[in-house]
């Protein structure tokens, strides 16, 4: 396979779990073409928005250049100053040093995530676990998978998911829980499509309580109430036993313990309809669909994993699978898709609080032992670290006198928003690795630290289906920017442990993470085996093609292998164990003063925090503001009208979006996405509503399910504001970013009347203008605009009118965007 043709490179997208494999082609003019790779076996070709849209995000606006001292941190200004690498690096050993011979290992941290590659997450695991001695060190996947992470290890004995992307072909049944697909994982969705389209007879059921994009290709949806997925599987399991459809062979074979869990779903059967809010046809009709059909593939996501009870509800899909042998085989299984581009490669070299490298346990001595010879290390830590939320509660209370947070963003991802800020203001250093210089984690840091990011950095990322595929170098690093990798290796030999640091090339930390995966396990003891890559050399590493673990030997072809279908389970007597789980309500339930259930989740077309995604122009045009689903009979019970700007609270805080009244949601409860923060709007971030509440074997906290109290803003004015650079106007009541070709659009709200308001937009034009245009229309029209110009170009345009104004908002979004270029003043004017 040819990796470069015509100056096209392989590589892998930068978002989500699919990892699909994208070809780019740097251009002349330093932009990047991209398209997809038809010889990758997770997308063959397609790309979803956020994949097409890649290139767009390879601008160096807002970059961190250079390592950043700042004076002061927080909502203070900064006295900013940039260090050299040696001086940095020195800095951050000697912070942490100090710490650890003060306090203790266990008062240092790190915070990663599944933005990092494979090689950045092996070293960082290994300082801090294998040297540093403490096993404080978690990843933001923590909030995303670690529930299944629990369900697989309960069940399997071993973190995997056992299905291929091409069982989403095989299936003649997918099940589709808590998952939209058709946004979350767009490229997934597609061949779910085609395979629909391909055979009408593929049943396709939606489980969520929302009526989502990926209802669209649904045979049935089931509105199930939140948080009842235990209940409703748990009578899934009752009826397959009932009405004799259990495998009883594989059973007998292959597992243990299942009249525990019947007699616990046996339990639940008295509230069924009333826990989930089904009636008994449909519960029927889903309980008969799954238990005739041969071949089901159950698609879970955030919906099951962001839960207090998170695990337990993973178990109860993964017992139906076991009971009904609907596992190992071509187009069954339980499918896990995870969030992150490389959650699944962290979970292999063990960057979680609660598990040892790759696949190795804290409870096996054998492991610890196999790890420490490996690494030659006597400081391998003995215990599980702490979790995400224990870690920063842990340091919101002064136990943690140092963290190092890696490509993440806690202070907009946590929950609890306010208790995330006083964690890292009290925690003494503060560090800070990323690539874009404001977010609201780089403003709370005592050191910036410039990474590589996405076209600049190589390495390899674990897609859902366990398949490992390169990311690779194809632009400069702007600055001084440098891979993870790199960076927390200068830090270990400053630390003084440089012989086990001494990495020059990423394939090299690959060679021996490759190795660790084969100690104490020649004779198949674990399934996570890389033994047919530990030989690689240079060449083989960059010419790497798609790897699915287990991978016994190089994988010069696409295979697709599926884990159990021996009916061998990586427990201690190799049998799959069925988890006992009853149905709980979720932690927090709506009363008189918090009427209304929050869900959170994600756009199509935004990522994360959106410090990448916000960078894409045609990105923004899919949801351009932070909004807020509401049923039209909520809508009406809470005089909200459509477009109104309404205000969420609950005793965690309070949060902006602008009303999206629609029946996809059932009546009391609402749905915001998670994107908007405080870099991109002024209040609308939802994790300020969220309690910190987590699943009790997981870890992982309930996103999905806050009360929360409604009051609709009493806005008198808006404006739209386009700028070729970034303004700041927190001192208005509400505005939203939204990224426009050559520049950036605010949508404004106030309580000041359109006079008032349009007076202080007047005020923060820039002065370095050529002249400035004004209109202003008469008191009644409350119509106000502002061009200012540099020569014949536009800078700044700007609209402002009264709230109940002539233009429809989202019109005049459109006007100002399509005609911010514009050349000519009368054309602008035309429109403005
Ligand atoms: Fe990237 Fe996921 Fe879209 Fe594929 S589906 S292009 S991996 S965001």
């Amino acid at each position: 396979m040819s990796l470069v043709n015509d100056g096209w490179i392989k590589t892998t997208c930068a978002y989500c779990g699919v990892g699909c494999g994208v070809e780019a082609r740097p251009k002349l003019t330093g932009e990047l073409e991209i398209r997809g790779d038809q010889s990758h076996p997770s997308n063959y070709g397609k790309l979803c928005t956020k994949g097409i849209a890649l290139g767009d995000t390879i601008i160096h606006d807002g970059r961190i250049l250079a390592p950043t001292k700042k004076s002061q941190t927080g909502d203070q200004q900064t006295d900013d100053e940039e260090l050299n690498w040696e001086n940095a690096t020195q800095m951050v050993a000697e912070q942490f040093t100090q710490a650890i011979e003060r306090y203790g290992p266990d008062s240092v941290a790190f915070y990663v995530s599944g933005q990092l590659l494979t090689e950045d997450y092996y070293v960082a695991n290994k300082l801090i676990k294998g040297f540093i001695g403490t096993s404080n060190i978690d990843s933001n996947s923590r909030l995303c998978m670690a529930s299944s992470v629990v369900g697989h290890k309960r069940a399997f004995g071993s973190d995997s998911v056992p299905v291929c992307y091409e069982d989403l072909e095989h299936a003649e049944m997918i099940v589709m829980v808590g998952s939209n697909l058709a946004w979350c994982h767009p490229v997934l969705f597609q061949r779910l499509r085609s395979a629909k389209q391909n055979n009408p007879e593929l049943k396709i059921v939606v489980i969520d309580p929302r009526e989502t994009e990926s209802c669209t290709i649904a045979d049935y949806h089931l509105a199930l109430k939140s948080g009842s997925d235990v209940a409703l599987f748990n009578g899934l399991l009752s009826f397959l036993s009932r009405h004799n459809y259990l495998d009883q062979d594989f059973i007998q074979s292959h597992t243990n313990q299942l009249e525990k869990a019947l007699t616990a779903a046996e339990s639940d059967s008295d509230l069924l309809e009333a826990a989930t809010g089904l009636t008994q046809s449909e519960l029927m009709r889903f309980f008969k669909d799954f238990s005739t059909t041969s071949n089901v593939v159950t698609v879970y996501s955030q919906g099951v994993n962001q839960s207090s009870i998170g695990s337990d509800k993973v178990n109860s899909i993964l017992n139906c699978h076991l009971a009904s042998g609907k596992i190992g085989q071509v187009g069954s299984g339980p499918f896990s898709v995870t969030g992150q581009p490389n959650a699944m490669g962290g979970r292999e070299v063990g960057a979680l609080a609660n598990t040892l490298a790759s696949h190795m346990e804290f409870d096996n001595p054998e492991h610890h032992a196999l790890i420490s010879n490996f690494w030659q290390t006597e400081n391998l830590a003995t215990k599980p670290g702490l979790k995400a939320v224990d870690l920063f509660d842990a340091m919101a209370e002064g136990k943690i006198k140092a963290v190092w947070i890696m490509a993440t963003n806690p202070m907009v991802s946590l929950p609890d928003s306010a208790k995330i800020k006083k964690a890292l203001k009290t925690c003494p250093f503060v560090v800070v690795s990323d690539c874009i210089a404001d977010t609201e984690t780089t403003r709370m840091a005592d050191l910036v630290l410039p990474a590589q990011g996405w076209s600049e950095k190589s390495g390899t990322l674990t897609n859902s289906e366990r398949r490992i595929s390169r990311q690779r170098r194809i632009m400069p690093s702007p600055g001084m920017a440098k891979p993870d990798w790199w960076i927390i290796s200068q830090v270990a030999c400053k630390m003084g442990y440089r012989d086990a640091f001494t990495y020059r090339h990423e394939g090299e930390i690959f060679r021996e993470y490759a190795e660790l995966s084969t100690q104490g396990n020649r004779n198949g003891e674990r399934d996570f085996t890389l033994i047919g890559l530990t030989q690689l050399d240079e060449q083989g590493y960059s010419q790497l093609v798609p790897q699915q673990w287990p991978v016994t030997q190089v994988q010069k072809e696409v295979i697709n292998q599926r884990l159990f279908s021996d009916g061998h389970f990586y427990t201690p007597d190799n049998k799959a164990n069925f988890v006992p789980v009853r149905h709980q309500p979720p932690k927090t339930t709506c009363d008189s003063r918090y009427p209304l259930l929050l869900n959170t989740g994600r756009t199509r077309d935004q990522w994360h925090t959106m410090s990448r995604t916000g960078l894409s122009a045609r990105l923004g045009e899919h949801k351009s503001e932070p909004y807020v689903q509401i049923h039209p009979k909520t809508a009406k019970e809470h005089s909200v009208q459509r477009n109104q700007m309404i205000k969420l609270h609950n005793a965690h805080g309070e949060c902006l979006a602008r009303a999206e009244i629609t029946e996809q949601i059932q009546p009391n409860q609402l749905f915001m996405p998670i994107h908007w923060n405080n870099a991109t709007a002024k209040n609308s971030k939802p994790c300020n509503l969220i309690a910190p509440h987590t699943d009790n074997h997981s870890g992982q906290p309930e996103f999905k399910h806050s009360p929360v109290a409604l009051t609709v803003c009493k806005h008198q004015s808006r404006a739209s504001f386009a700028s070729r650079t970034v303004m700041n106007f927190n001192s208005l009541d509400y505005w939203a970013r939204q990224k426009i070709a050559e520049g950036y659009l605010y949508h404004i709200e106030s309580t000041l009347n359109a006079y008032e308001l349009a007076s202080y937009l007047k005020s923060q034009l820039k002065h370095n203008v050529d002249r400035v245009v004004s209109h202003e229309s008469s008191e009644d029209e409350a119509l106000y605009r502002f061009i200012t110009f540099v020569e014949d170009k536009v800078m700044q345009a700007i609209h402002v009118q009264s709230i109940q104004g002539v233009h429809p908002i989202n019109e005049l979004s459109n006007i100002l965007t399509a005609r911010f270029s514009a050349e000519s003043e009368s054309e602008i004017l035309a429109v403005l």
